[in-house]
């Protein structure tokens, strides 16, 4: 299977915005094991801001562009040199890919990009993809990873989706402010009542909330393939996901006829 595994910032650094090892760690290794078992990887990873401002020590995640971006160009350095240390202990090779909206715009190098990726993924690499926050506008920003990594879905033709996140998947109302809110193992269909369901609340460091991602569910499904929400505070779970046992949220892609 091609899986596209996007990893918010909740789960690979700590509050602080220092790095969570021990997570990452974890994840490392299951995807290195997923990808030893014959699956091919791509991993679209937050958390260049994040990391960012913990390493310079930064109160809180900025709001003007330019420290944003620059807190982005620090810790895309140090989300690289751990991928690239941690994958390497089980002799994995990484890729860094940085795009922007404009890649994905201009048909030429879309076609590069896709060129890229495959080539990657023939030379068993594990491509790492995030947006190039330093350089991007905001206007043209695609703005979060869940969006990013649908696009990437649909662009090399993935069979899976996991988006793992701070929450184990979606619920019938906000858990945090509803005890009694259940978790909905599967979702068909995404109607108007799916789409309600979402509360637009994101972490204090990362950038999606629930709304960017059921918007990435419904273009992924439509492509004919399946996402999956699951809490990556437990990168084992990758393991049952990948065998399409049930965790988190499962959205069913659309098959047709
Ligand atoms: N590209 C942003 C970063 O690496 C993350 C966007 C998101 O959280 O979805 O910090």
């Amino acid at each position: 299977m091609r899986i596209v595994v996007k990893v918010g910032t909740s789960t690979l650094a700590h509050p602080t915005g220092r790095l969570n090892i021990q997570r990452m760690e974890k994840l490392c290794k299951v995807l290195s094991d997923l990808k030893n078992m014959g699956h091919e990887i791509i991993l679209v990873s937050s958390g260049a801001i994040g990391m960012g401002v913990g390493k310079l020590s930064l109160p809180k995640r900025p709001e003007d562009m330019p420290t944003k971006q620059a807190a982005a160009a620090v810790g895309q350095c140090e989300l690289m040199y751990t991928y690239d240390k941690l994958f390497a202990e089980y002799s994995h090779t990484v890729a860094q890919l940085l795009v922007t909206w404009e890649d994905f715009d201009h048909p030429h190098r879309l076609n590069n990009l896709q060129n890229t990726l495959e080539r990657l993924l023939q030379l068993h690499a594990i491509p790492i993809i995030n947006e190039n926050d330093p350089v991007a506008c905001e206007e043209y920003s695609l703005g979060d990873n869940d969006t990013l990594a649908a696009i990437v879905c649909r662009y090399i033709h993935a069979d899976l989706l996991v988006l793992l996140s701070d929450i184990d998947g979606l619920y019938t109302a906000n858990p945090h402010t509803h005890p009694e809110a259940r978790l909905l193992p599967l979702v068909e269909r995404i109607t108007p009542e799916i789409l309600a369901l979402a509360d637009g609340v994101g972490s204090s460091l990362g950038t999606g909330g629930m709304s960017t991602k059921l918007r990435a569910a419904q273009l992924v499904t439509e492509l004919g393939a399946d996402m999956v929400i699951a809490n990556g505070s437990h990168p084992e779970l990758l393991y049952d996901i990948a065998e399409g046992r049930p965790v988190g949220t499962r959205f069913a892609g659309r098959k047709e006829g």
